[in-house]
């Protein structure tokens, strides 16, 4: 089965580390596609975050100027976008926008989503069970001594590259959890330490995220008293980062910006193991149908979702299965095997995927800091590849004129979804910016 595999055209452009592009042909006008989730879903997720606002005003006081929603704002890039046209000669027609979940508080990625969504929505379980809320109730009183105390016998683990830990881990503690992180080879020393000192137990893996997931969920089953937070699987990580479609759509409202037949939304985000990428994905399609043209960007040794989904094996095959090493300066997309959950989902809904080397990771996160004066992380800027891709390749071309889109493109809005940068330390920032990986210098990870 794996051989035919190797003859599609696409698989041998990624098993080469080339820079692809790949358009989805299993997507589905959205009037026909037949999912088991649904804007129900999304909703709940929703009130379950607004009940839990007084709670996470209290334990996390700055996110009292959003009374206790955890969201980021949606900017205007333009010199960033005069900036890409120029250095990359190539057109961008519309607005480009950036969504600044490199600044969601709390977590300082998109896992501030799903992450602390899954971590509530675990808590307001036992609370209910144990007796201490009724669900009208205000779960500020969550953070009493008392209900800590009682949070305190349970613990929480997670397997992850580094910024789901730190969502987990920090919102856990906040809790009162006691919190163990399984943290892979490619994982930042920064953001262990930072977890450390939030009293979070972080074991080490020298091998890749798919085994760090594998030990934490084994080690977490054996414990009846633990829960696992399967990033590989969560249908409530999923819900978390779909509820950013339905805030959104609000911030389109307040900003005047419209999205309909004759102005198309273009959406780039990072892919890991899919779960935040395919969440905001499946949101945004719920709200904006065939409007909406979401892409998924990932490094060209670590392009788990699109071999995934180019050979319909999903999880089934991971990228050292087409001889790639999976290791990349993008440690937070830095993942072999994909959801298989997510890549499901997305089957009838993504538009299709970018890859991107590492080396231009820097190159857009500089470009970024020099035009817009914004830091964010080298995994996060992946994203901006979409964009520069869109109109300079042929299989894109073509989308754009097999969907009718020639005559309004530009009126087209396009978001890179930054996913994360705002806890980068100011020394590893400096780091980043001298990295240049063109030069015949070889640079440690850092
Ligand atoms: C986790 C992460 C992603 C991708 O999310 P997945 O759910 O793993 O696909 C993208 N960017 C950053 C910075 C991340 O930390």
């Amino acid at each position: 089965m794996r051989e035919n595999h190797k003859t599609l055209p696409v698989v041998e452009k990624l098993s080469n580390a080339e820079e692809t592009v790949w358009i989805n042909l299993k997507k589905l006008p959205s009037a026909k596609k037949d999912l088991e989730i649904s804007m129900a879903d999304i909703d709940d997720a929703e009130a379950r975050l607004e009940r839990f606002a007084p709670f996470i005003m209290k334990c996390f006081p700055e996110t009292k100027k959003d009374n206790g929603l955890i969201e980021s704002a949606l900017v205007p890039i333009p010199k960033m976008k005069r900036c890409l046209e120029e250095t990359y000669k190539t057109s961008i027609p519309g607005a480009l926008f950036l969504k600044k979940d490199s600044h969601l508080a709390v977590a300082g990625s998109v896992k501030a989503r799903g992450g602390i969504y899954e971590v509530l929505k675990h808590t307001e379980e036992l609370a209910l069970a144990a007796g201490l809320i009724s669900t009208a109730d205000d779960y500020a009183k969550l953070a009493e001594p008392k209900c800590r105390e009682f949070f305190s016998q349970y613990t929480i683990q997670v397997g992850s590259t580094g910024n789901l830990g730190l969502s987990i881990g920090i919102a856990s503690a906040a809790v009162g959890y006691k919190v163990i992180v399984h943290m892979s080879a490619d994982a930042r020393q920064w953001k262990k330490d930072m977890l450390r000192n939030h009293g979070v137990t972080v074991i080490e893996y020298a091998s890749d995220y798919s085994e760090a997931v594998k030990e934490g969920r084994r080690l977490s089953d054996e414990d009846p008293k633990s829960y696992f937070v399967d990033d590989e699987n969560s249908v409530n990580l999923f819900m978390g980062y779909a509820v950013a479609a339905k805030r959104l759509k609000k911030q389109f409202n307040d900003q005047n910006i419209s999205v309909d037949d004759t102005r198309p939304l273009f959406v780039y985000i990072p892919c890991g193991v899919g779960g935040a990428p395919g969440g905001v994905t499946f949101g945004l399609k719920e709200i904006w149908g065939d409007n909406v043209h979401c892409f998924f960007i990932e490094p060209v040794q670590a392009p788990a979702m699109l071999l995934g989904m180019a050979t319909g094996l999903h999880n089934e095959i991971s990228v050292q299965d087409i001889g790639l090493t999976g290791q990349t300066h993008a440690d937070g997309l830095a993942v072999g095997r994909p959801s298989g959950f997510v890549g499901k989902v997305m089957e009838p809904l993504l538009s299709g995927e970018f890859t991107v080397s590492d080396k231009k990771l820097y190159d857009y996160m500089r470009a970024l800091l020099d035009a817009e004066e914004i830091f964010i992380e080298p995994s996060a800027c992946a994203a901006f590849e979409g964009p520069v891709k869109l109109l300079a390749c042929e299989e894109t071309k073509e989308y754009i004129k097999k969907n009718g889109l020639e005559r309004v493109m530009e009126n087209a809005a396009h978001i890179v979804w930054a996913t994360g940068g705002s806890l980068v330390p100011e020394e590893i920032r400096k780091e980043y910016k001298n990295i240049y990986l063109d030069e015949p210098v070889k640079y440690r990870l850092i």
